[in-house]
């Protein structure tokens, strides 16, 4: 029950070290970046705001596309944005669906009267150039959509080879880009990746609230070719590209602090230095792998392609799932994340992302859990 008490307390969130699939820690700097005074959405001041994150997101992106910017909401809304603008009903979509995230983008699909084709691989597991090319070639969708870096399953896509074969049947190609975005590589223009959305949570390390997206020229190509309105007013890229580019026409409030929060996020990836990022991202990876198979404890998913910043990890025999995620959390302050959809029970989600991908970080985890484990 809320006591009078509680309504007039200033709230005051516990000091948690994130571990899980996100959000993961943010910097002081971005959190006092967001308690800056808000300004106008149309103040000057924004408006330069506004072009510095597209700069700076393009940057990240490795991409020169116009049509590259935040949209108001999490990494969902940014899914959804994507899907909504470049299909029609009746239009066809191929996804790629080995964990939860595919299997959104399906569901968003057919909620939009999409004609929806899913290409399933097991949890954990990812698809091969050929599967995919064979679908799509006997498929001929408007667009194949798939996850590079699955949050559910700790498996990371490679995308280039599936990228040849999607535009070979002349296919746009929409790729989820909420985890690895800022912590591994995203080749948008080399990859030849017609659509892509992330969010600010996960290895930017900002608050969620915002969804980074870019569309490729043969994207808005399509969207500018539509014959129906897009389903979703808020997310209708017409209109907020209008706001975003040049002529700023009002289209909703943006969400002024979390843009500035974005923009400090930003700063900071780029002052690291990706590459300098991408390498510790690796490093703590490794450094958490060597610990816990010396804990005897392993991985769920195959050497080959597991994440940097997401591990997912078997929980050993005869270990409670939820006991020891509720000790490292209580006795630690740690938060790490248990398993989605089939691997629910069976495995732990251990984030190092963006701030939180830190040896200390490592070393504290370790610890703790082997605590919990005695
Ligand atoms: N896609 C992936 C790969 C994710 O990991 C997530 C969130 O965990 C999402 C999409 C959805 O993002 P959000 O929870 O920010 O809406």
């Amino acid at each position: 029950m809320i006591t009078e008490h509680h309504l007039h307390s200033p709230i005051q969130p516990p000091r948690r070290t994130l571990m899980g699939p996100g959000p993961s820690d943010v910097s002081p700097s971005v959190l006092s970046a967001m308690a800056s005074p808000t300004v106008g959405h149309l103040d000057p001041y924004f408006l330069q705001i506004m072009d510095e994150v597209q700069d700076m997101l393009r940057t990240l992106f490795h991409t020169t596309n116009e049509l590259t910017l935040a949209v108001s909401g999490t990494g969902s809304a940014g899914m959804e944005a994507c899907v909504v603008n470049l299909l029609e009903p009746g239009d066809k979509i191929v996804v790629c669906t080995n964990g939860v995230f595919g299997g959104r983008m399906a569901d968003v699909a057919s909620r939009i009267g999409a004609e929806v084709v899913q290409i399933e691989r097991p949890f954990g597991e990812v698809f091969s150039v050929e599967e995919v090319g064979e679908v799509v070639k006997k498929e001929q969708p408007k667009v194949v959509g798939i996850v590079h870096a699955e949050t559910s399953t700790g498996a990371v896509q490679s995308l280039k080879e599936i990228s040849e074969v999607v535009h070979e049947a002349d296919a746009l190609l929409l790729v989820d880009c909420v985890t690895s975005l800022g912590g591994m590589p995203v080749k948008i223009d080399e990859w030849n990746i017609d659509a892509a959305y992330s969010g600010t949570q996960k290895c930017l390390s900002c608050p969620p609230g915002l969804a980074p997206v870019t569309f490729s020229s043969r994207a808005t190509a399509a969207m500018d070719a539509r014959k129906t309105k897009v389903s979703s007013w808020y997310l209708d890229m017409s209109m907020v590209r209008a706001y975003w580019g040049g002529s700023r026409a009002y289209h909703h409030t943006a969400p002024i602090n979390m843009n500035f929060a974005l923009h400090q996020a930003l700063r900071l990836v780029l002052d690291e230095g990706m590459e300098n990022r991408f390498s510790r991202h690796y490093a703590n990876h490794c450094a958490l792998k060597a610990g816990l198979q010396a804990m005897g404890i392993q991985f769920a998913v195959a050497d080959d392609h597991q994440l940097p910043m997401l591990n997912a990890v078997k929980i050993p025999d005869g270990i409670d799932d939820a006991t020891i995620r509720s000790q490292l959390l209580n006795w630690f302050g740690i938060e790490i994340g248990g398993g989605l959809g089939p691997m629910k029970g069976k495995t732990w989600r251990i984030g190092l992302m963006g701030e939180s991908s830190q040896s200390s970080h490592v070393l504290l985890f370790l610890a703790a859990l082997d605590q919990c484990l005695l």
